[in-house]
């Protein structure tokens, strides 16, 4: 009896949407793995430095899951027997210039208290965040968040305090978005996060978060060796194209035939490669942006807090410069990862002062989709672009669809893509 060959596949972006369709199709296809950079897990970008005679896998852009939010992904690490680890929760906002600073703690005392104790700013900020927690939760059940946040704040009218002293600090860190693009956010997606997650956000304290043991490299690792494909490193494609019975994927290495590609790069980018778009894929991809974030690993305290007592998991700085009030997130990668070590490392996103260049490990860009009405809008029929097509489209400006509209962005939106992308494609091919 003879068996039929595994249908070609080309998975062109090894983050976590191409390793997610590549594990899904390892057992049905012959994959090829193409991958522009020298390494692969695209935003799962673990760097391992030595400290004190043993390997610390420091992860500088995804870091953070849980279990409730995250249940494809879960069962992936299950799967791969790869472990998490939780870590002490909490959050801290600091002002490096006044020295003002709240966070788990202080949000959590009773009003009076915060009166006698802090100043007015602050008292401002404490009740004006119960109130959007509590207005916002109403309001997105009776359908009045669709719109704009900087419009949702302005109607509720939230003072100047709150948006700098709060808001724009919890959001920069939840979706690395530059301040200027906050407001755009649609405030449906913003309060639905902290509906499904902490008030507060990141802080632990109802949600289990939960960073990969070793850093996510341990994932991609074991996913790798699971799925075994074609290993295509340091060959960033430059045209993908439909044909009549294949697809044809060109590198500057030459032209290469498949059945079926599925194209796990960022949208922007996947608009550039597609040589001979559809009407749904042109329509699909045409009006998604990126914005970049400066990611730097480092051992610099002068980012953080004087006070190292309050060194938080999640620290949200702010710091004038240039007449300009900057925000900031600094990551504690020692309570974060849960390491003891004599060195303190931090992640910083977008840090606007000089770090003593001696103290710098890594410093990364990286790109994330702009989480606006006009995404979350596309998110009603995105799915559709993989509908009768040879090459599927994944990445993480699709949402979950086990969750909703609302979940882009995130590990768990990019995995459930590249599985669902994964999946069309099976039936494509009658597996
Ligand atoms: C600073 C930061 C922190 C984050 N923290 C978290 C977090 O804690 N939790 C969370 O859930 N999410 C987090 N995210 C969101 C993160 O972006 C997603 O979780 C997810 O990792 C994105 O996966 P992806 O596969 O869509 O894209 P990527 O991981 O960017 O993968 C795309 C891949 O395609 C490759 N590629 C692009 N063009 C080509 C080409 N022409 N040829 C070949 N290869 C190509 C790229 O090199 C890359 O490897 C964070 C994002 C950032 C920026």
């Amino acid at each position: 009896m003879s068996t039929a060959p595994k249908p070609r596949v080309a998975v062109i972006g090894a983050g976590v949407a191409g390793i997610s369709a590549a594990y899904k199709l390892r057992e049905h296809a012959e994959i090829t793995l193409f991958e522009q950079d020298d390494r692969l897990g695209g935003h799962a970008n673990t760097i391992e430095v030595e400290d004190a005679g043993r390997t610390l896998g420091i992860d500088t852009a995804f870091v953070v899951m849980n279990r409730p939010s995250y249940p494809n992904f879960s069962r992936f690490l299950d799967e791969l027997g790869v472990a998490t680890k939780e870590h002490a929760g909490g959050f801290n906002f600091f002002d490096l210039d006044t020295g003002l600073q709240y966070g788990t703690d202080e949000m959590n005392l009773p009003e009076e208290e915060v009166a006698a104790r802090y100043p007015a700013e602050f008292g401002t900020i404490w009740r004006e965040a119960r109130r959007f927690h509590a207005e916002g939760r109403k309001d997105f059940f009776r359908k009045r968040t669709d719109l704009p946040l900087g419009e949702y704040l302005d109607r509720g009218g939230y003072s100047e305090e709150f948006r700098y002293g709060y808001v724009i600090l919890l959001c920069t860190a939840v979706w690395s978005v530059p301040a200027e693009l906050i407001w755009e956010m649609p405030a449906t997606t913003v309060i639905a996060f902290f509906m499904a997650h902490d008030e507060g956000g990141l802080g632990g304290q109802r949600v289990d978060w939960r960073t990969v043991s070793g850093g996510s490299i341990s994932y991609v690792r074991a996913a790798i060796a699971a799925i075994d494909p074609k290993l295509r490193l340091s060959q960033p494609v430059i045209g993908v194209r439909e044909e009549a019975d294949g697809v044809s994927v060109a590198t500057t290495a030459g032209t290469e035939q498949f059945d079926y590609a599925v194209l796990a790069t960022h949208g922007d980018q996947a608009r550039a490669l597609l040589t001979d778009p559809n009407e749904v894929q042109r329509r699909t991809l045409a009006a998604i942006r990126y914005n970049a974030s400066l990611a730097v690993l480092h051992t610099d305290p002068a980012a953080m807090p004087g006070d190292r007592s309050r060194w938080e998991s999640w620290n949200y700085g702010k710091v004038e410069v240039d007449g300009r009030t900057r925000p900031y997130v600094a990551y504690y990668m020692n309570k974060l990862h849960g390491f003891e070590s004599a060195t303190d490392y931090f992640v910083t996103l977008d840090y606007p002062r000089e770090l003593r260049e001696e103290l710098v490990i890594r410093e990364l860009r990286y790109e994330h989709p702009v989480i606006d009405l006009d995404l979350r809008t596309l998110q009603q029929t995105i799915y559709q672009v993989n509908e009768g097509t040879r090459i599927k489209l994944c990445g993480s400006y699709f949402h979950s669809k086990q969750l909703h509209h609302d979940q882009i962005g995130s590990h768990e939106a990019a995995f459930s893509s590249g599985l669902d992308a994964a999946q069309n494609l099976l039936r494509a091919i009658g597996a």
